[in-house]
């Protein structure tokens, strides 16, 4: 029996690893050492079937646990045996096939781009040119707290490659100078022997000379010397919804640019900015404004008018209103981007202390000074205090 590889070494974790950090490790490999990118490479596949095992024994609690005690001593010869350990019994004899892998852990690769279609991995694997797509383009886009909190439509100038007029992004004169592929005879794909696990099998795979189109460009477009795109400036129409947070990426899909020779359009990244309000400062979904009263304001009560995102409120004043008092504007901050509600506005109360006082005025103040409500009673002082606790939290 060969000698076999540490399971943690083979995924390249520590033995402390988390079932996180085993899912991520695993992941990686299998995605390096996936057939579809490693087509009749034997040692890619040896790779990828190792790393499967591996992942197999140590995201299992109790396989993993049984292996730190008992190492390959055990081996999935004795796993094979074991209660629950049934999947990849075949494992040490060589039997265990692509499909287990992908029945087993296709979940790892779920979502994976250009590792979606994991089903026709196995058995009758079918050449597909690979889809050309164009590169992404991004731009940064400054937006108000008054577009964030409304979201926006923009419709924006933009230079970007797009598919050519002339030849339909082909690149061949008049989109229709082609002759047939002398690789491929214009099927798309050239058949080659392959060592699998059943034994040698032709498989397909895509042409290199045409990437699998069966044809390839007999004279050039002239407009586009050939390559099938050409830079326009364009006028991009998209959606910003409401809520955004400043350097949030949003994807306009296929706005991007066309690649060379006919395929799909990248996308376009739209990096947000946000700017700066000259009156309210955002936190979270919750704006913030910063009030100064004046002191007769505050000790007497009244009306005053605050900004809000969506114009100026009337804000009522209670007599005896504190500095360090926050008052909430429910529903005036911004809409959650998820959609959980909207944030408030909350109002930081201030107060004004003069700082420089005609002699009359110097005289009210003196007068007023000794008056006994001037002065808090330690009641008065605690009362307030607690009041104001979460300032201090
Ligand atoms: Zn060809
Ligand atoms: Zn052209």
């Amino acid at each position: 029996m060969d000698q076999k590889r540490d399971y943690y070494e083979v995924l390249g974790v520590a033995k402390t690893a988390t079932p996180e950090e085993l899912k991520k490790a695993y992941r990686k490999l299998a995605i390096k050492y996936h057939p579809d990118k490693n087509p009749g490479d034997k040692a890619a596949e040896e790779k990828f079937k190792e790393a499967a095992e591996a992942y197999d024994v140590l995201s299992d609690a109790e396989k993993r646990k049984r292996y730190d005690q008992f190492g390959h001593a055990m081996g999935p010869q004795g796993f094979q045996g074991g209660e629950g350990f049934g999947g990849f019994g075949g494992f040490s004899s060589g039997g265990m096939s692509m499909e287990d892998i992908f029945e087993a852990f296709g979940d790892i690769f779920g979502g994976h781009r250009g590792f979606g279609n994991f089903g026709s991995a196995t058995g009758s694997r079918r050449a597909q040119p690979r889809q050309r797509r164009g590169d992404d383009l991004r731009i940064t886009l400054k937006l108000s707290l008054e577009d964030i909190a409304k979201g926006v439509h923009k419709n924006l100038k933009l230079k970007r490659f797009d598919k050519c007029d002339h030849c339909n992004g082909t690149g061949a004169k008049d989109g229709t100078s082609f002759t047939t592929c002398p690789t491929c005879n214009g099927t798309g794909v050239v058949e080659r022997t392959q060592q699998t696990l059943f034994g040698p099998q032709r498989a397909a795979t895509v042409c290199p000379t045409c990437n699998g189109e069966g044809r390839i460009i007999k004279e050039k477009c002239s407009y586009c010397n050939g390559t099938g795109v050409e830079q326009k400036e364009q006028v991009v129409s998209f959606d910003i919804p409401a809520g955004v947070t400043n350097g949030m990426v949003l994807t306009v899909k296929g706005k991007g640019n066309a690649p060379m020779h006919g395929g799909v359009n990248g996308d376009l990244l739209v990096v947000v900015e946000e700017l700066a309000h000259p009156e309210l400062v955002r936190d979270g979904n919750d704006v913030i404004y910063n009030l100064m009263l004046d002191f007769p304001t505050a000790s007497l009560g009244g009306q005053v008018e605050v900004p809000t995102i969506t114009g100026r409120a009337r804000l009522k004043i209670a007599p005896g209103t504190q500095p360090g008092k926050i008052l909430r504007l429910r529903g005036k901050g911004l809409p959650s981007y998820e959609g959980y509600g909207t944030g408030d506005e909350l109002v930081n109360v201030m107060v004004y202390v003069p700082e420089k006082l005609t002699d009359e005025e110097k005289k009210i103040i003196e007068q007023l000074k000794d008056k006994p409500d001037m002065q808090p009673s330690d009641e008065t002082k605690k009362s307030i205090f607690s009041r104001l606790r979460h300032i201090f939290d």
